[in-house]
């Protein structure tokens, strides 16, 4: 059995050389005789492996020196809550409601205290990002830099001025540059393009810590973390280990840079063929189209239907849109090669060509 191209949304396709890297290192990890699974998270072989995973982390990312990363569990959605406990203190927040995601956000924040939605594009089918207003006297204003579900992404980011800007970057961190210094807060469930499941990374300003609600969990504290160096409880010591080999592997590669370059290149593949397409149809506001997400549809159910059913059949598999929107979903992030989006396009003429 060969390999598929995978284009699921998340988890999604790890990069091969990292997958080989952990086949071969599963039994004996660098001469160690046992797996990284199988190490105490206190011992001086695994603490080797992590404090390399934060130091490439940094370098990929290009994370200022008054910023501490955080390797945390509870997934993006954990984040939610772990975000107004830490950074609302007594105060109000400005969210922008742009997807699915950005809505949950919203929902859990309002748990812990004043919620003011600066915009939204609920109403219309979260089809682009909308426009805000922002309050001069929000504690953190929170944004989602790239709507998995809907493929949406924001082509500038907001100036907030002193207040923090907060970003969920779950389904687009280290796909393209973004300049770290302009946020107060980063968090990304790993799933996406990181890691396996299970591993929440947060990036977080020095200034932002020592703010949280006293009920707040002390695994969801910030400051807490960062003085337990992300150790409070048994982390996640595999999904660090792979995270740090998708560190390693981009670093190799050139950089998030050059990273960069190669999925404006493959999301331009699939626009480029939406739009000059008689059957498909992307469903994003051109100006706001996802690079590591592209949505569309043929219009009609049972087509779409027979488009996922057949392309897996050819090996893509995975192309399922989420099931609140329909349609279909290429989730093409950057462990996706040049080639599989080339196949996918190429199985898209071809269906278009069987139904005309
Ligand atoms: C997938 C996703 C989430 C949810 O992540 P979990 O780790 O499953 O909680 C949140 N935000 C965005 C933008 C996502 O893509």
């Amino acid at each position: 059995m060969e390999r598929v191209y995978n284009f699921a949304p998340g988890p999604s396709t790890l990069p091969l050389p990292v997958l080989e890297k952990v086949q071969k290192e599963l039994l004996n990890c660098n001469g160690t005789g046992m797996s990284v699974m199988e190490m105490s998270h206190r011992s001086k072989m695994y603490l080797d492996i992590f404090n390399q995973v934060k130091a490439d982390f940094k370098a990929v990312m290009g994370i200022p020196d008054n910023y501490h990363i955080l390797f945390m569990q509870g997934g993006a959605t954990g984040m939610f809550a772990a975000v107004p406990m830490n950074l609302l203190d007594g105060g109000k927040a400005d969210y922008v409601d742009s997807g699915n995601f950005a809505h949950n956000a919203i929902v859990e924040a309002q748990k812990y205290g004043e919620v003011n939605v600066a915009g939204s594009s609920r109403d219309d089918a979260y089809t682009y990002i909308p426009d805000y207003t922002l309050s001069p006297d929000a504690k953190y204003v929170h944004i989602t830099t790239n709507n998995t579900i809907y493929g949406t992404r924001y082509t500038s980011i907001p100036d907030t001025g002193d207040i923090p800007l907060v970003a969920d970057m779950s389904s687009n961190i280290l796909s393209e540059v973004y300049d770290v210094s302009r946020f107060g807060l980063i968090y990304a469930g790993a799933q996406k393009n990181i890691a396996p499941a299970g591993l929440v990374i947060a990036i977080v300003r020095d200034d932002l810590l020592g703010h949280a609600m006293p009920i707040t969990p002390k695994v969801l504290d910030f400051k807490k973390m960062v003085d337990g160096d992300s150790m409070l409880n048994t982390p996640n010591c595999f999904g660090i280990y792979v995270a740090g080999l998708v560190f390693k592997w981009l670093l190799d590669l050139g950089g998030v840079s050059v990273m960069e370059e190669i999925n404006k290149k493959k999301a331009a593949m699939i626009y480029d063929f939406l739009d000059n397409s008689k059957l498909f149809k992307g469903t994003a506001v051109p100006e706001f189209r996802s690079r590591t997400n592209v949505t569309f549809v043929t219009g009609d159910k049972d087509l779409d239907a027979a488009f996922v059913k057949e392309a897996a059949e050819q090996g893509l598999v995975n192309l399922k849109g989420h099931r609140i929107v329909g349609g279909m979903r290429a989730s093409i992030y950057n462990a996706m090669p040049v080639e599989g989006v080339e196949a996918l396009v190429a199985f898209m003429k071809q269906f278009e060509a069987a139904h005309q």
